[in-house]
């Protein structure tokens, strides 16, 4: 028996979950800064501005719990991947972007060394990524993805042929694979939830069940009072689209996992996979896992990619036929789980740009300042954005403030029913290009795909 949503396996079996959650806010007050949004960007934002300047008055508002968010559902991939690094290579040149990758390469180190420093223990192990080819087409791919990342100064990034790929991790039908260092897997929600205690050490003032509904400049609005500060930072990611003024603004897209059971040492010796890499894959709906350290796989990707409307969240419940095609896709990679019990199912919401890059922001005049846009790869990404927020909230011109996606911006979203109809129609050619570079091994991505990647900014 699947339980589907409780908001996500990580929460579900947590065993302080049942910790009184944090007062709310109980009338107007006043802080320095204050951080709408009680996830990795919101509470990493806290945390830098308070450990940089102790005397500054930090307030953070979260609609419903510390964690609610993609920060306590993700996949745990603690990795360097950034949304949007090449088209800042078009727009600022490569000099620009190889500063950008060289910082979120430094930022998976930032985040072990910071979650050890406040004993934050979040399952972390480092073991690098490791993402497969399983079609000629997906190693063509491969292929110029690895190259890429070595012109990005990844000079430790190595590639796998299919028997080396084997050897990592048993995936069937596997052709090859590009591993790369710079990656650990996490707990989501251990990391979340330590990071919110160490706020909380700190002296920062954490309110949970208060929603804002209105942010303008110097001041956030919740039912319950306003806050009134300088500076007003939006961090709110997949849910930007429910605050007024911002419907169009990031898009919620829809990522859904399952989890397995705990599986034992003699089926993880058929897996040949020992030293916790996570893994992905070069299919256009691409895939993702980790080995949990209760030694279970989770494993996310396919599902209902958007809402109509933007609506976002129902606490995590998926769709019965994202379940189904998740575990297919799980057998598929591991034949010999075939009938393996998943023991949970859920889904959260990741913001998407226009332009499909993250971003930090700013607005000196207004003290409104923002940070997000990760599509997939925020675990990492969040950290870095949190300490050029600070650096820009502080007034000060460093070598975070500098990179290319500080002040990054991008037009809005189509109106509904387009934006709807345009992503439905995204994701049914990635599924049918999936469909057809599987059936017919063709070595080159089908013109479908990169037609798709074009009309949607992806690329
Ligand atoms: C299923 C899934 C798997 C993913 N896997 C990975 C992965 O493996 N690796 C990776 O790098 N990235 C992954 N991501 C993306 C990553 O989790 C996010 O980019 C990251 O957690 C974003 O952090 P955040 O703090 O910006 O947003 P969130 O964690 O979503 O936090 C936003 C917070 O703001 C609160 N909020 C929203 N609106 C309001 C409001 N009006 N008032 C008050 N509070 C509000 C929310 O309740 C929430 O707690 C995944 C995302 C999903 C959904």
């Amino acid at each position: 028996m699947t339980i589907n949503g409780g908001i996500s396996f990580w929460y579900a079996t947590d065993l302080t979950a049942t910790r009184p959650p944090r007062p709310p806010l109980t009338g107007d007050t006043t802080a320095d800064v204050v951080i709408v949004g009680g996830g990795y960007t919101g509470l990493w934002t806290a945390y830098y501005l308070k450990t940089a300047a102790p005397d500054l008055r930090v307030t953070v508002l979260e609609q419903k719990f510390c964690g609610y968010g993609a920060s306590g559902r993700n996949g745990g991939w603690l990795y360097n991947g950034i949304a949007g690094r090449d088209r800042y290579a078009a727009l600022h040149g490569h000099q620009a972007a190889l500063r950008l990758q060289r910082a979120v390469n430094d930022t998976v180190t930032e985040v072990i060394d910071t979650a050890a420093e406040e004993g934050i223990d979040a399952d972390i192990h480092r073991g690098g990524v490791l993402e497969v080819a399983r079609t000629p087409a997906q190693l063509s791919r491969l292929k110029a993805f690895h190259a890429a990342e070595l012109g990005f100064g990844e000079s430790d990034r190595e590639l796998f042929d299919a028997t080396e790929t084997h050897r990592r991790i048993g995936v069937a039908d596997a052709v090859g694979s590009s591993w790369t260092p710079h990656g650990a897997r996490i707990h989501p929600l251990k990391l979340v939830k330590g990071l919110a205690a160490a706020c909380e050490r700190l002296g920062v003032v954490l309110h949970e069940n208060t929603p804002v509904t209105e942010i303008a400049p110097r001041r956030a609005i919740t039912p319950y009072g306003t806050v009134r500060a300088p500076y007003v930072l939006r961090c709110t990611e997949g849910f930007t689209a429910a605050l007024k003024g911002h419907k169009r603004a990031w898009l919620p897209m829809n990522s859904s996992m399952i989890v397995t059971a705990p599986i034992p040492e003699s089926t993880w010796e058929a897996l040949n996979w020992s030293d916790a890499a996570t893994l992905g894959d070069m299919a256009h709906a691409y895939m993702y896992a980790q080995r949990t350290a209760d030694d279970r796989i989770a494993i996310g990707g396919r599902g209902v990619p958007y809402r109509y409307g933007s609506r976002t969240d129902n606490d995590g419940t998926t769709q019965e036929r994202t379940i189904a095609s998740l575990t297919a896709l799980l057998t598929s990679f591991f034949p010999v789980l075939a009938g393996t019990e998943i023991t949970h199912a859920w889904s959260g919401v990741l913001g998407v740009p226009r332009d499909w890059c993250a971003t930090v922001t700013l607005d000196a005049a207004t003290g409104l300042g923002w940070a997000g846009g990760y599509v997939g790869s925020g675990v990492a990404t969040s950290n870095l954005a949190a300490r050029t927020l600070r650096d820009l909230v502080l007034g000060e011109r460093t070598d975070l403030t500098t990179l290319p996606w500080v002040n990054h911006r991008v037009r809005r979203w189509e109106p509904e029913p387009f934006r709807w109809l345009g992503v439905q129609a995204l994701y049914a050619a990635y599924r049918e290009a999936d469909r057809h570079e599987t059936a017919t091994h063709t070595p080159t991505t089908t013109p479908l795909a990169r037609l798709a990647d074009r009309i949607s900014g992806r690329h």
